[in-house]
């Protein structure tokens, strides 16, 4: 197939004599006269793709609200553009993953999956089988927008490239940059006036304020019903991971963090250990924290912000009005990372969040990659990826004076995430939005617009470098990490909450190290740093 598409290059720049001399697509001599008209029939660069309508048969999950994706006007409009007829067999989402085994087993294949949802493993395995076909030299010759986007973005094509130097799903990606960093930690800053305290800026300034919380009843109902510090122990957005960082070294959910290129396992290390010491000594025994911080559910947690009297003095969560209602809010501020005692700030760049790999694949039954190459690579221009993700032009948006794509309010009792449905195959769909392309090419939604201002003005100045990325493992490494990895981490949960409470961390650090070691973190740790070590290799190719 490599030698075709580099063939058909040189006929291209031959003229169209050499086109009608091409000796076919390798699909035999009885088609030869087919592909003939194909070669004829098919234009290498601008639109449309094909000058006689060509079809596609493509399996695509849909969301429930979502119509048959040959009712979608986005694809309408690509359809008319390049002469590109898609036959869909849109699958109920919920399905989607039965059915799209159940294909791949028969072998009664599309010619590509559409919003794929193909895990490392399948990718791998499918592309070894010769099921789904390696893309990267139909990309290096039929997708000038994704290949410029590979070519400028090393990160992504490192993403998206298997371990065996083959690609065999295109990306998915909405870069909003906004999950770098869950662990938004919010302070009553009406309290904080109240009692003439200024806002934390230290550890140890932070210590004070919640004692004073507890003490000086800042509600002023005469009770003492204030609880300084509520969260969620070891949660998404909720648990006090960032507040490690003022040892030196942020945790998070992984416990795993990346520095000058070497993996790190947080809770093995003398700053986690001086962490745990602080917040059992300074704040568990002296009840700063809300016992139920280890137990609750996100309800009762959601609930602590709205109790009749103001309780919550301080809390983790991405948005502060969820927590305390949009009444209540304007009493809270966030807090920037907390300086320790060593004088250390900073706060921890959430790991994987690059892009998704599996969104389309093509499959060994498609006898027109090339066409199919062209017809995915629209989706990667940035305003068609834009509007592939969200919706179309005078449906979703209007364009600004600066050409920008703007919403256009939506239709009347209709919210965002349920239009979005209507109009677009969403968030799955094949196509990248880069970090760059907001603001520019296309506009956040209002609420993302505000986190990703908090996150510049409170956590980008002291965040870490370095993360983990999402990163494309062999499935022997699968195999292993998720051999060792579940137990291992719920151990270790386990015991940061049972050191927050009960203390002795002294005395059971080497017990501690030495369970872990017989769990495997040695080995899980190899195989995070070796599949590390690929990743930064493939960024300098
Ligand atoms: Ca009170």
């Amino acid at each position: 197939m490599k030698s075709l598409f580099k063939g058909a290059g040189i006929v291209m720049l031959a003229g169209a004599f050499a086109v009608s001399g091409c000796s076919g697509n390798g699909n035999g001599a009885n088609n030869q006269a087919g592909s003939q008209k194909q070669e004829t029939n098919f234009n290498q660069t601008g639109l449309p793709i094909v000058n006689e309508v060509v079809s596609l048969k493509m399996v695509s999950p849909k969301a429930a609200l979502a119509p048959e994706f040959k009712e979608m006007e986005i694809f309408n409009r690509l359809e008319k553009d390049t002469n590109v007829k898609v036959n869909w067999e849109n699958i109920p989402d919920t399905d989607y993953t039965e059915k799209k085994n159940l294909l791949l087993a028969s072998g009664d294949l599309p010619d590509a999956f559409y919003a794929a949802g193909f895990t490392d493993y399948e990718l791998i395995n499918y592309g070894k089988d010769g099921t789904i076909i390696p893309l990267e030299d139909l990309i290096d010759q039929y997708a000038p927008n994704l290949k410029a986007l590979l070519d400028r973005r090393p990160d992504i094509k490192s993403s998206i490239t298997a371990p065996d130097g083959h690609i065999y799903g295109l990306p998915s990606w909405e870069e909003n940059n906004l999950g770098t960093n869950p662990f938004f930690h919010v302070i009553n800053k009406a309290w904080l006036d109240k009692l003439g305290l200024k806002v934390p800026q230290t550890l140890e300034e932070y210590t004070e304020a919640l004692l004073a919380f507890k003490t000086l009843d800042p509600n002023g109902n005469g009770k003492q019903d204030e609880i300084p510090l509520s969260f969620m122990h070891m949660q998404w957005c909720m648990d006090i991971a960032g507040l490690f960082g003022a040892f030196g070294l942020p945790d998070n959910l992984e416990h795993r963090v990346v520095r000058d290129g070497k993996v790190i396992f947080t809770a093995t290390q003398p700053e986690y250990k001086e962490a745990l010491n602080y917040f059992h000594e300074k704040w568990y025994k002296q009840g700063l924290i809300d016992p139920e911080s280890f137990t609750q559910d996100a309800a009762q947690y959601l609930a602590k912000g709205k109790t009749t009297d103001e309780t919550l003095g301080s809390y983790v969560w991405w948005e502060v009005e969820e927590v305390v209602g949009t009444e209540r809010a304007k009493d809270y501020v966030l807090l920037s990372p907390l300086k320790g005692p060593d004088g250390d700030q900073t706060i921890g760049r959430a790991n994987g969040g690059g892009p998704g790999r599996g969104s389309f694949v093509i499959t060994k039954g498609n006898s027109n990659p090339e066409i199919t190459m062209r017809w995915i690579d629209q989706q990667f221009e940035p305003y068609m990826a834009a509007q592939i993700h969200w919706g179309p032009l005078d449906i979703v948006y209007k364009k600004d004076q600066n050409g920008k794509l703007v919403n256009l309010p939506l239709p009347e009792r209709t919210s965002a995430g349920e239009f979005r449905q209507k109009v677009a195959p969403g968030s799955g769909a094949p196509g990248v939005i880069a970090f760059e392309d907001f603001g520019k090419v296309v506009d956040m939604e209002p609420r993302a617009q505000q986190r990703a201002e908090d996150l510049e003005q409170y956590y980008n100045p002291y965040m870490e470098k370095e993360n983990y990325p999402g990163i494309f493992f062999e499935p022997e490494e699968l195999d292993k990490i998720n051999k060792i990895e579940p137990e291992l981490i719920k151990y270790v949960n386990t015991q940061r909450g049972r050191f927050i409470v009960d203390g002795g961390t002294d005395k059971e650090w080497d017990n501690y190290l030495k369970t872990l070691d017989k769990m495997g973190l040695e080995e899980l740790m190899e195989i995070y740093q070796t599949a590390l070590d690929r990743y930064n290799a493939n960024l300098k190719k």
